[in-house]
């Protein structure tokens, strides 16, 4: 038996680029986007009572990396990327179906438009269907998971001083807190695990527009090197 879903928007995001996305909502408050609403989901009666709504659920295709072949166990990067444990019982990419969950905060709404914050979702990401959070329902006091305790240590972003204010006048332009979403992305190292990160090693990705280039000085701190305009993207 199969069954069919089809999107109902699509995510604009600051992440365009898999690398250095946090593992989870939240962890970067300063990572915005847009969803843009498909017909007829576009029109204002889909939205109508969501003013009342601080948080929605996003559940959405992990599409750059749908698979095949189903895994039943997986690697996730949280425990180092060397230890298997059962994809039910992990947040990969890698699952059956290929979908993802978010909880994000609603900054605003209109007709055809939602603009989020907190996100963690690459950009052009499918959304599948958005729901209230229902904070009596969804918020469990009492859960345990030993696996994910806690969100990951922060580790320390520092700046070479041209880059500090590369990232302002980016910012600027963009209107948008790029100096917060950059320390707020790195600051959750991430490197893989598994890599020894050497001081003479370049790291980068791209956020908006911009990319934006780092270092480890030391293995717990990082200092970012340049924030440029990005070429044009390869499709
Ligand atoms: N909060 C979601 C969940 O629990 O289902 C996502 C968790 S998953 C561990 C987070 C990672 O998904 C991010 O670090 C990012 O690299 C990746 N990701 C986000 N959007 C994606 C997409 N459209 N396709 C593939 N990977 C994506």
């Amino acid at each position: 038996m199969s069954y069919s879903v089809s999107p109902i928007g699509f995510m604009r995001s600051c992440f365009k680029e898999k690398f250095a996305i946090p593992r989870q909502p939240h962890l970067a408050p300063a990572a915005r986007g847009v969803l843009e609403l498909v017909a007829p989901f576009d029109q204002a009666e889909a939205l109508d009572g969501l003013e009342q709504v601080s948080h929605v659920w996003l559940l959405f295709l992990f599409h750059q990396t749908l698979e095949d072949t189903p895994r039943l166990k997986v690697r996730p990067p949280r425990l180092g990327g060397n230890k298997s444990q059962g994809v039910f019982a992990t947040r990969a990419t890698h699952r059956p179906n290929g979908i993802g969950q978010s909880v994000v905060k609603l900054e605003r709404f209109e007709a055809g438009r939602l603009w989020l914050s907190g996100i963690d979702l690459l950009d052009g990401t499918p959304v599948l269907d958005i729901k209230p959070y229902v904070p009596y329902a969804d918020r469990v006091e009492s859960a345990i998971n030993r696996m994910a305790e806690a969100a990951p240590v922060l580790i320390a972003v520092d700046w070479a001083p041209a880059a500090l204010l590369q990232a302002q006048s980016q910012g600027q332009r963009l209107d948008e807190p790029l100096v917060a979403l950059i320390e707020q992305c790195l600051a959750q190292d991430p490197r893989p695990a598994y890599q020894q990160p050497l001081p003479e090693r370049r790291y980068g990705t791209r956020l908006w527009d911009v990319e934006v280039r780092w270092h480890y000085p030391e293995p717990r701190r990082i200092c970012v090197l340049d924030v440029l305009p990005a070429g044009p993207e390869v499709a």
